[in-house]
């Protein structure tokens, strides 16, 4: 079969011919129907030999959906044909995290050379994925596997990111979302659609700040020298109650820690490598609350794909087939795509 593969670090991925796996023990093996292709892919693909914990080769792609095609022995859970979303960050499957569906938390997390399906294990870049256990399987009904594939991250992890600052996002509160890319556009309609929320999108790109509209912003603004003097006067000067930074450089930070009023909470989600300074005393707001949410629940998996079912929510996506891969990578990387790519094996 068909798998783009991250064959050597420092090089472009491949798309190569592999045996197609055979499910053993209590494995399940998915037929892919579509695959996201998520900015972490590129920080993938360029970091340097050493600088993850994974061993190349493998195939990429850690949003997944498509139907079980087969059962290993002792597998237990849906049936052949069964349409599924893929729960991706795989931790050790046995420590209590795990039992409970936060394997994105697993405890055994800095001890696996992996952090989930298609990052440093077989992901779903290809025609099949190999899924170790059926408890890592979120059925979808008759959502379309396009729409799917996404939500495993992009949806997901705006989804917990959201979830996590819940307690400030009540009546009368603002949030700014910095970053309207895949994970971004998914997290202005999470923000719509579960809290009251007013939600204004800051991009360098005035593409994205239309898509921000369209999924329901109630404003944007270009990033600049000015953008923490203009969002500050959307709020009448107070400034905002939460920032959704899925940059992450030391720009956006630095913009976030500007325009947070006291007691706000600051959501670090995108891997920019910027960095913060956290000292007291010192001029950070006063009762700021920084998080580093990594992917998201198997519950909330769930959660977001009935979500997505009820109508609340649309991943805006632009779909190649497998065979030009490559060329999804490269539009990503020029800043040319709107919302999310989603890779569709033949
Ligand atoms: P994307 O490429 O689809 O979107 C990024 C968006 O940010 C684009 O619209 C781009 O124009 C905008 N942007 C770039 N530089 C900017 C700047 N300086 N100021 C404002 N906007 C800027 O990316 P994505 O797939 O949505 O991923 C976003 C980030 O989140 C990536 O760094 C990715 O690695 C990370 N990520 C983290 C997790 C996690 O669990 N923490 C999960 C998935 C992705
Ligand atoms: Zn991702
Ligand atoms: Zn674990």
């Amino acid at each position: 079969m068909k798998a783009m593969r991250l064959t050597a670090w420092g090089g472009e991925p491949a798309l190569c011919e592999v045996e197609r796996p055979i499910p053993r023990e209590a494995e399940v093996l998915v037929r892919v129907e579509a695959a996201g292709l998520c900015h972490s892919d590129l920080h993938v693909v360029d970091a340097a030999a050493g600088e993850l914990p994974y061993r190349a080769p493998f195939t990429l792609g850690h949003e997944v959906a498509g139907h079980v095609a087969a059962l290993g022995p002792d597998a237990d859970g849906p049936a052949v044909g069964e349409r599924v979303a893929l729960y991706g960050p795989w931790g050790c499957g046995g420590c209590a995290r795990c039992a409970v569906g936060r394997d994105n938390y697993c405890d055994r997390r800095g001890d696996l050379d992996w952090h989930g399906v298609g990052l440093g294990r077989d992901g779903g870049m290809a025609e099949y994925v190999l899924v170790p256990s059926a408890r890592q399987l979120v059925p979808i009904g008759d959502l379309s596997a396009a729409q799917a594939a996404p939500l495993c991250d992009a949806g997901l992890t705006s989804y917990h990111t959201v979830a996590g600052m819940r307690h400030a996002l009540g009546e009368g509160t603002t949030a700014v979302v910095i970053g309207v890319g895949g994970l971004g556009h998914l997290a202005v309609q999470i923000l719509r659609a579960t809290t009251p929320s007013r939600v204004f999108a800051v991009d360098v790109r005035e593409e994205a700040l239309a898509l921000a509209e369209q999924s329901g912003a109630h404003g944007g603004t270009l990033m600049r020298s000015d953008t923490a003097r203009v969002l500050k006067a959307r709020t009448g000067g107070l400034g905002v109650d939460a920032v959704l930074d899925f940059v992450g450089t030391t720009a956006t930070l630095e913009l976030a820690t500007e325009v947070l009023r006291s007691g706000g909470e600051l959501a670090l989600v995108g891997s920019g490598g910027g960095q913060l300074t956290v000292r007291k005393p010192g001029f950070l707001p006063p009762g700021l609350r920084v998080s580093l949410p990594f992917w998201g629940t198997r519950p909330e998996l769930t959660e977001v794909i009935a979500l997505a079912r009820s109508g609340a929510l649309h991943v805006e996506t632009e779909q190649f087939p497998l065979s030009v891969a490559r060329e999804a990578f490269g539009r990503l990387r020029g800043g040319q795509v709107r919302g999310r790519p989603v890779l569709v094996p033949a």
